[in-house]
């Protein structure tokens, strides 16, 4: 199939997490074609529906509509987040084999389409997804992103910023590893503007490490909180999928804690995992390798073996 001049973006799972990416792409313009697919066809039908009857208000016309398989030949980029969601006391983990078995056939689906643009995974457990998306789809691996850390790096950025009373655009701060249970804050390399937090600590006795260590277990256990309140979580995780396309549709070579495959980097191969890469119009340009110190190797370590011990009965 021919590409075309114009950007398409293939929403796969038009629920809530879904609904939120596609209203916020709406509002930031991100693209020209916003295709909507759903196994719940009518639900699809609905939200382009509603989402179209913005469109006066939006920054620029997107087209929007409720598509089928064969609509991803001509896409740039498809975005998944068709699945079951985390009940509550589920971790993302749990939802391993239900999940793998509904991507596998998304997968083929696509792929029969003729798809050769890149794909952006955000059904949990993301990072053992976004690995089925790989093997599934036969791409490279630089064409296959998961959202990764993306969302817990911003909850953190965000609660580091209310703490230290900064905008928390000034907060330089990554979780990486595993989107889920063993996921772990890089503190030797987080800054608030240009001063590392170590520095920030020592400055000012206001500041303490208990503090910092309760806002870490604050943004690892956000989901089960937001869960607990109000069912699901889906802003925070829809912007930071806006986020990540912007970044490859625009080509911006922006680094982001995406789920990426590791081939020897931070010591580990042959996984998906949230680690900071650069992002743009190919896809994943390279994985940024920073130094951990030796705790945040281990937390590193335990990490992976986790997440490879829940992908091997299913893969
Ligand atoms: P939801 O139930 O509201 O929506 C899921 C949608 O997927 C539904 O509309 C359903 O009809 C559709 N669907 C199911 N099977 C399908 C199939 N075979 N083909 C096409 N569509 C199909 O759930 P949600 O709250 O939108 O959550 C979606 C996923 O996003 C969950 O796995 C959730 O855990 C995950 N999530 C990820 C992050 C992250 O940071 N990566 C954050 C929040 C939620």
């Amino acid at each position: 199939m021919k590409k075309q001049d114009i950007n398409r973006v293939v929403l796969i799972g038009t629920g809530a997490v879904g609904c939120s990416f596609a209203y916020s792409f709406i509002n930031q313009g991100v693209a020209e074609e916003l295709v909507l697919i759903d196994v719940n066809e009518k639900r699809a039908e609905g939200e382009a529906m509603d989402l179209n009857h913005g469109m006066p208000f939006a920054p620029a016309p997107v087209k929007v509509w409720n598509g089928k398989y064969e609509d991803c030949g001509l896409a740039d980029l498809v975005v998944i987040t068709a699945g079951l969601p985390q009940k509550p006391g589920e971790t993302r983990l749990d939802l391993v084999a239900k999940n793998t078995a509904i991507f596998k056939q998304i997968i083929k689906s696509v792929m029969d389409s003729g798809f050769n643009g890149i794909f952006l995974i955000a059904t949990n457990p993301v990072d053992i997804l976004t690995y089925v998306t790989w093997k599934e789809s036969g791409l490279p691996k630089e064409k296959v992103i998961g959202s990764g850390t993306t969302l817990d790096s911003a909850r953190f950025r965000y609660m580091l910023g209310e703490y230290f009373k900064v905008d928390t655009r000034n907060v330089h701060a990554a979780i990486i590893g595993e989107h889920g249970d063993t996921e772990l804050p890089v503190w030797s390399r987080s800054t608030v503007g240009l001063e590392s937090i170590e520095t920030l600590l020592s400055k000012n006795p206001a500041f303490k490490q208990e503090d910092l260590d309760e806002i870490f277990v604050n943004v690892r256990d956000a989901a089960y909180h937001i869960i607990e309140r109000k069912g699901a979580t889906y802003y925070g995780i829809g912007m930071s999928l806006v986020r990540i396309t912007k970044a490859i549709l625009n080509n911006e070579n922006s680094i982001l804690p995406v789920s990426a495959y590791l081939e020897g980097q931070y010591g580990h191969k042959d996984v998906y995992i949230g680690v900071p890469a650069v992002i743009n119009r190919e896809g994943l340009r390279e994985v940024v390798q920073i130094d951990l110190n030796k705790e945040e190797q281990a937390k590193f370590d335990h990490s992976v073996k986790v997440l490879k011990e829940t992908m091997a009965p299913v893969l």
